[in-house]
């Protein structure tokens, strides 16, 4: 979790310690989705000690056939992933969150848009 990691296709570097200082600017911002499939669901769901069916009820919403977890607006047209703590600025399931988390900030849609992403994410090198 220390070293400079980088990616092939990507015009860009992250430094993971950033991470620490942050206080998840990628969990915050314009509503968008955080899409978990079912053995993530499961993961989550197990972590938090409730029934899948109990966990999709609370923290999911379905869109066009997929999963997303929920948000919540904490700031004027400003969302929060529903696992964010607005206080301490952490991700209550870290250990155990979806994959879309793990692989930021390199997402396709992010490629070559190194400019755009390094304003949000302090890690981008
Ligand atoms: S699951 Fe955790 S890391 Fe992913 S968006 Fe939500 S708060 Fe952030």
């Amino acid at each position: 979790m220390d070293r400079i990691v980088t990616e092939d296709g990507f015009d860009f570097s992250f430094n993971p310690l950033a991470c620490i200082e942050c206080g998840g600017e990628c969990c915050v911002g314009e509503s968008g989705y955080i899409w978990v499939k079912y053995g993530e669901i499961r993961t989550i769901a197990e972590f938090l000690n409730l029934s899948v069916d109990e966990f999709s009820m609370r923290y999911l919403k379905r869109v066009n056939g997929r999963y997303s977890l929920k948000e919540i607006e904490f700031e004027r047209r400003n969302y929060a992933c529903i696992f964010f703590d607005t206080v301490s600025r952490r991700c209550q399931i870290y250990q155990v969150r979806p994959i879309q988390c793990q692989r930021y900030p390199f997402w396709e849609i992010l490629k070559n848009r190194r400019e755009e992403v390094k304003k949000e994410c302090p890690g981008v090198i």
